[in-house]
């Protein structure tokens, strides 16, 4: 249905007003949502790139349906078959949970019980309690215990995979599969610039630093916090030490606006979303400190974000030309991130000057590396041999008796690496035992300087 497509497809089916486009727009997200212009096709149908938790399919609306006369809609229904549902991999028949059933869901489902496309049943606008009587009277149809969502606001749709992995995660799998990367692929994706941006406190020396890479006053600089221009990215070829080779890199500055602003908690503030918005376009991130100061509580709150945006995280202790104290000083910040942030242990470290120059080169060869560790997919084979290991050295605990069983485990995406782990009872896993998983990865699949996630899945 779908061409040079091998994700599995599922179709969006249900009366006028349910929320079937609301629902694609939720799955589909930004990506770009193709429209259907094969002939013979009486109605634009939306075709989307649908993603759940690192399960990818692609997903099809057809809302053009609604704007028939809905007395014939059955028989269009009927009529639409072949085209529809042809290809479709699971039908997802959205209902109104407000509104309950209706004759023309009963219609629908009757049409739908003909057909041979599996049905997942989607109670919609559940958000609240508003939705539990219709949930519970769609039980009726037939089509087992609905995924009660709200697609407006985003929730239940963990339910919604959980109905939808039974029936399509082992094609997404096998697609996935294919879709991996070829060593020419990733090659090509590590060939690109990288995609830097500096962050920090005003004043931390960002400009000065930028300054430095590029090797001509290209910003302006001065004592004062914040007189920096506005956004801009800057693409410059960077000469590697370790190979001689010449690398691009595009650098975003988002230093710009904070001009603007006078009192100091203002500029605090707005230091974070100057970062938010660079995070928006870098792959790696440089977190600039300044070794005068330390680190301050503005800088964890940097590098948290930084990090629950998926990117790759490293910090720099600039000004070192005038650190006093300096390796107690770098083992004070090192611990003090441990402290402060889980998820920061590992992130590398650098202790860089920009006004002489020293330990640029290394932090750069560094964010080199750490992208390339960001982008990497561990073959499946060696992760679940790696998975059997954990699971054999500490086995999962038995809460009340009843073992906690965990399956196997699946690479969903890179940048950022994220795992799924499928199993049973997962409820009862202890967060510890997540911990263990996740340190486990870092620590002996090599991804020890870059955010990693794990979610945990039960299929039913
Ligand atoms: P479609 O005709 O089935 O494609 O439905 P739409 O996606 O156009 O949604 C119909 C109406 O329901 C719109 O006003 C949506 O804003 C609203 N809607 C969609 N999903 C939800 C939801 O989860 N909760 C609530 N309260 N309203 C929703
Ligand atoms: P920004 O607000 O983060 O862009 O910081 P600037 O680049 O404007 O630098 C703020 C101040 O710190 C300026 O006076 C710089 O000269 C000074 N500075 C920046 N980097 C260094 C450094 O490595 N060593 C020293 N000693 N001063 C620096």
């Amino acid at each position: 249905m779908v061409p040079n497509s091998s994700k599995p497809t599922v179709i969006i089916i249900g009366r006028p007003n349910v929320g079937k486009s609301t629902l694609f727009n939720r799955l589909v997200g930004k990506r770009l949502a193709l429209v259907d212009d094969q002939p013979g096709v009486t109605r634009d149908r939306r075709f989307g790139d649908a993603e759940i938790a690192g399960l990818e399919f692609q997903v099809v609306d057809t809302a053009g349906w609604e704007d028939e006369d809905p007395a014939s809609l059955p028989g269009r229904m009927r009529m639409q078959t072949e085209v529809s549902l042809e290809g479709a991999d699971a039908a997802m028949f959205v209902f109104d949970a407000r509104v309950g059933l209706t004759p023309l869901d009963e219609e629908i489902a009757r049409w739908l019980r003909g057909q041979a496309v599996p049905v997942v049943l989607v109670a919609n606008k559940a958000e609240g309690k508003q939705g539990d009587a219709g949930i519970y009277e769609s039980f009726s149809l037939g089509f087992g215990e609905p995924a009660g969502i709200s697609a407006e606001h985003g929730e239940g749709i963990g339910d919604l995979f959980e109905r939808l992995w039974p029936i399509i995660g082992e094609k997404a799998e096998g697609a996935a599969e294919t879709l991996e990367l070829s060593e020419e692929d990733e090659e090509a994706l590590l060939a690109g610039p990288l995609k830097l941006a500096i962050v920090g406190r005003p004043n931390a020396g960002k400009s000065t630093l930028i300054n430095r890479m590029l090797g001509e006053d290209r910003l302006l600089t001065g004592p004062e916090a914040g007189i920096t221009r506005d956004s801009i990215a800057v693409d410059w070829e960077w000469r590697d030490p370790r190979s001689g080779e010449e690398r691009e890199i595009r650098l975003i500055d988002t230093a710009g606006m904070r001009k603007k602003a006078q009192v100091v908690d203002k500029l605090e503030r707005l230091s974070v979303a100057d970062a938010r918005r660079a995070v928006d376009f870098a792959e790696v991130v440089v977190l600039l400190l300044d070794a005068t100061r330390g680190l301050e509580s503005q800088d964890l709150k940097i590098a948290s974000m930084v990090l629950e945006e998926g990117r790759a995280l490293m910090i720099a202790i600039n000004k070192w030309d005038v650190a006093e104290g300096a390796s107690a000083l770098f083992n004070g910040i090192r611990e003090a991130l441990n402290e402060g942030l889980a998820q920061v242990r590992g992130v590398p470290l650098f202790a860089v000057s920009a006004k002489t120059g020293k330990g640029i080169d290394q932090m750069m060869g560094a964010a080199f590396d750490l992208r390339e560790a960001w982008s990497r997919r561990v073959p499946t084979a060696a992760l679940n041999r790696w998975f059997d290991d954990a699971l054999e050295a500490n086995p999962p605990p038995a809460p009340k008796g009843k073992r906690i069983k965990l399956r196997y485990i699946t690479q969903a995406s890179i940048r950022p690496p994220r795992f799924v782990v499928f199993g049973t009872r997962l409820d009862m896993l202890p967060k510890s035992y997540e911990r263990y998983l996740v340190n486990g990865i870092r620590d002996k699949l090599g991804f020890d300087a870059v955010p990693v996630r794990v979610v945990l899945k039960s299929p039913k």
